[in-house]
């Protein structure tokens, strides 16, 4: 079985498992490192939404992508990575997502930048749920004032939230985790905001995040095999 259907059978699965057979998550192939090649393969098996999270290789990628006939058929840009005042242009004009906005200079120079023929940018507050590991996202403390400034900015629509928790095996820490991250949107939403993604999930605590909830899974290493940095 390829990886691609392997990986789509463990999503499958946990879905059944949490009876989400009718809610599934979103799957992103985190195709950052990958060749356009590769990509073309994926998008060739039904895979629409592509998650990068290098500025200047997404676009490589994606004029090669095109040569190859795929400008036009519908794939989805996620960008999943830090992100520079200085790349906000590229992301606001080439992408369809945000996943990893922490702070509201970022937001208002990606809602300043957002084309306005485009459809807004769909953004999610990147949260530092394991505070000691993680030198990106905002601080749960800090949250509900991003929030709450990030969505009142024009040409972007705040969906959600995202997170990458300490890596770890402990499928309880694992929860303990993401189920933090889906009781953070809850108060966002008891304190009237109207969000409906939580971003959380990758090859190797999937089942957790499915479990808990997850509406989008970054994927990467689970479809690709392990990534090559040159
Ligand atoms: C690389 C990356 C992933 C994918 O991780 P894998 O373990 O390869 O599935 C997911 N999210 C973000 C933000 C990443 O940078």
């Amino acid at each position: 079985m390829s990886l691609y259907s392997n990986t789509l059978s463990k999503i499958e699965k946990a879905c059944e498992e949490s009876g989400r057979s009718h809610s599934k998550p979103v799957l992103i192939a985190v195709s950052k490192t990958q060749p356009a090649e590769r990509l073309a393969e994926l998008a060739h098996l039904g895979q629409r939404d592509f998650g990068e999270s290098y500025v200047q290789e997404a676009l490589r990628k994606r004029t090669a992508l095109a040569a190859l006939g795929w400008a036009e058929r519908g794939l989805i840009w996620h960008f999943i990575g830090p992100i520079q005042s200085n790349k906000t242009r590229l992301i606001a004009e080439h992408f369809d997502w945000v996943h990893s906005v922490d702070r509201l200079k970022i937001a208002e120079r990606l809602a300043a930048q957002r084309p306005a023929g485009l459809p807004p940018l769909q953004v999610c507050l990147e949260v530092n749920i394991s505070a000691e590991a993680s030198k990106s996202g905002v601080l749960p403390s800090a949250l509900p004032a991003l929030a709450q400034a990030v969505a009142k900015l024009p040409h972007l629509h705040l969906r959600g939230l995202m997170a990458i928790p300490a890596p770890s095996a402990d499928p309880a820490s694992q929860h303990a985790a993401f189920r933090h991250l889906r009781q953070l949107l809850e108060q966002l939403r008891a304190a009237g905001l109207d969000l409906d993604v939580l971003s959380m999930g990758m090859s190797g605590d999937l089942e957790a995040a499915i479990a808990e909830g997850a509406t989008h899974l970054r994927i990467g290493t689970a479809l690709f095999g392990e990534r090559v940095y040159s």
